[in-house]
């Protein structure tokens, strides 16, 4: 795309789980002028976008916004809350949350990484098939009868494989044991795309970001708090300054940032929270579960397995296919990328080679997420792959003879 000497026609085909084709709306917004970042208008945008995004978090508490990317902003989660030692239970359902642990360790922490052992019938690991399994939570925080463990950290949509995980369960696990950990989820690429609520889950920290859901380029990212969580962070003893929530939370109260905060990506959010309040979270939310059935449906004509093995988490965001044996999913993808045009996610740690993700969130509709099915179609027929059935015809029959949520609406 960089190359000076080519000029591909069209748009290229942004099919990655994040960062996601971002609206044309959003970005003739972010290129609006610069403005005074303690001038009198930015307190308007400011108080906007804190206001709007708490309702995308389904919260009434503050949400801090970081002029960084998703992994700032877990680092953020972490050293407002605990302290040098402290234990941390974190869930394995794939590679994001694999670097969150690895950072628990960089930060002093002493995290417990658990979850489903060993592999399936496909030789990939079973945890990074299925959603948190909240017995296991349960299980090892009635253990815990010391209340040893400070938090339990889980990501509610694991970028990586495609899977979701039911974190009111996680909730009720925790409570169940009568356990005081905090629960830390990660919403990096859930947060306005599949069903979320901050309050009512009982959740203390939700981390995101902007490249997902939120259809904005990446460079912000974000933690929304409980009450529980700010009264912890007043005596964690992790080092914190830039990421510190209370000086920030403090100055947002009037619209504006401690530091700089990253004006243009804010135009981005108010308008996207526009697009997506506008719509209605549960619309959104339904419209991202019927891309996804699409999508599915284009994958089981193949013949191809789906990575996430538990329908009941299949994740609205994006589809993991597992390759056949013998046939290397980058190279496929790298295929797919130089005939034509089109972007689809990597295989991430354990998954290396033996998968690959399709987007279906951001600025997409039916037919651009058609067009992705068609450019892996192709792909795979070149690459000798056997196909059971089209997967075209199949997430063309999905499409037609399932009404978008949008249409109906507008028809009404
Ligand atoms: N967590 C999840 C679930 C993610 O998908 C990502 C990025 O894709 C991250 C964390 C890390 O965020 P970033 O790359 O914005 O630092």
């Amino acid at each position: 795309m960089l190359q000076l000497d080519s000029h591909p026609t069209g748009r290229h085909f942004l099919q990655i789980p994040g960062p996601s084709p971002v609206p044309d709306r959003i970005l003739r917004a972010i290129s609006l002028p610069t403005i005074d970042h303690r001038g009198p208008e930015f307190g308007e945008l400011g108080k906007k976008v804190l206001g709007g995004i708490q309702e995308v978090f389904r919260t009434r508490h503050p949400v801090v916004i970081y002029p960084a990317s998703g992994t700032g902003a877990w680092e953020a989660a972490l050293s407002n809350t605990m302290s040098p030692g402290d234990t941390v239970l974190m869930y394995e359902t794939g590679h994001f949350a694999t670097l969150w642990q690895k950072m628990a360790l960089r930060l002093g922490l002493a995290p417990e990484f658990i979850g489903l052992p060993g592999t399936d019938d496909t030789g990939l690991p079973r945890s990074w098939r299925h959603g948190v399994q909240a017995d296991l939570i349960e299980r090892r925080l009635r253990e815990d009868a010391g209340h040893r463990i400070k938090a339990v950290c889980v990501v509610h949509n694991e970028t990586s494989t495609g899977v979701t995980s039911d974190i009111a369960a996680a909730r009720r696990a925790i409570d169940a044991a009568k356990h005081p950990a905090l629960l830390m989820v990660d919403s990096i690429s859930g947060l306005a795309s599949a069903d979320y609520r901050h309050d009512e889950w009982g959740v203390d920290v939700t981390i995101s970001g902007s490249q997902k859901g939120l259809m904005l380029p990446p460079g912000i990212s974000f933690n929304a708090l409980s009450p529980k969580a700010i009264e912890v962070s007043k005596t964690a003893k992790l080092p914190k300054a830039f990421w510190a929530w209370d000086e920030i939370v403090e100055m947002n109260a009037s619209g504006y940032w401690p530091y700089t905060p990253n004006t243009n990506l804010l135009y981005g959010l108010s308008e996207a929270l526009d697009m997506l309040l506008g719509e209605g979270l549960d619309q959104v939310f339904a419209r991202h579960q019927r891309w996804a059935a699409g999508v599915r449906a284009a994958v089981q004509a193949w013949g191809l397995p789906v990575q996430c093995a538990d329908a009941s988490v299949y994740s609205p965001v994006l589809t993991g296919v597992i390759t056949p044996q013998g046939v290397d999913a980058d190279a496929l993808r790298r295929s797919i990328h130089e005939r034509f045009d089109l972007s689809l996610g990597t295989g991430l740690g354990k998954l290396k080679g033996r998968m690959f993700r399709m987007g279906h969130l951001g600025d997409s509709n039916d037919l651009t997420l058609i067009a992705m099915v068609a450019g892996v179609e192709m792909g795979l027929k070149l690459a000798g792959v056997k196909l059971a059935e089209s997967g075209v015809a199949a997430a063309m029959d999905h499409f037609s003879h399932h009404a978008s949520p949008t249409v109906l609406k507008k028809a009404a």
